[in-house]
């Protein structure tokens, strides 16, 4: 049996590969940043992503043993990916802030059952259903960057558009009467008057 050094274990978390189970038991915290361009199945369809610091995804795990005694990792991961607005087709970016608390089991039975327990869990209010943590099979070279790009794909919007687009307003509208805009340039007398109360 190979032991893991420390050194090995954070690299490799570096790399995204980490030891679920121990995570969760000793409690560690571990962060990395790669590339958007790096996570091919979320990048899927959009523009080329900027080469700066601006085109990474950060993400931050943390492990810990749930109150029931389960191996809970949670996972916060940003990003702000460039999309294409799907009504004016202008790029824009769209910030992403995404947190995620997986419950570890051990294999994949396990898995089924808890859709049972889920369902159980989730009869008791409805406030429940987001908090309770999705189940994923662990293990000792668990691919968290495969978590993180599931966390990416949920949170891109499939139509990616701008709350108001820039430019459509203007375009639509005919714009003010020549005599409507003329009138609000020119001041008022009175204003003119109270400006003038004002000096004195
Ligand atoms: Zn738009």
């Amino acid at each position: 049996m190979v032991k893991e050094t420390l050194v090995g274990q954070t690299r490799a978390a570096r790399a995204g590969i980490i030891d679920a189970f121990d995570f969760a038991r000793v409690g560690k915290e571990a962060s990395g940043s790669l590339p958007l361009a790096r996570f091919g199945r979320a990048m899927e369809g959009l523009p080329l992503q900027p080469r700066d610091e601006t085109g990474e995804v950060r993400w931050v795990v943390r492990g810990e043993t749930g109150r029931q005694g389960e191996s809970l990792l949670h996972l916060h991961v940003r990003a702000a990916p460039v999309l294409v607005c799907q009504r004016c087709m202008e790029p824009f970016v769209y910030p992403i802030d995404a947190h995620v608390s997986l419950h570890l089991v051990k294999s994949e039975a396990e898995l089924d059952n808890g859709l049972d327990e889920a369902a159980l869990e989730a009869d008791d209010g409805a406030d429940d259903i987001d908090d309770a943590p999705e189940k994923v099979v662990g293990s000792r070279h668990f691919d968290l960057l495969e978590q993180v790009e599931d966390e990416l794909v949920l949170n891109i919007p499939y139509v990616p558009r701008h709350d108001v687009c820039p430019d459509t307003p203007l375009k639509t509208s005919a714009g003010p009467a020549p005599d409507e805009a003329d009138a609000e340039k020119r001041p008022s007398p009175f204003a003119v008057l109270e400006k003038l109360k004002q000096k004195h």
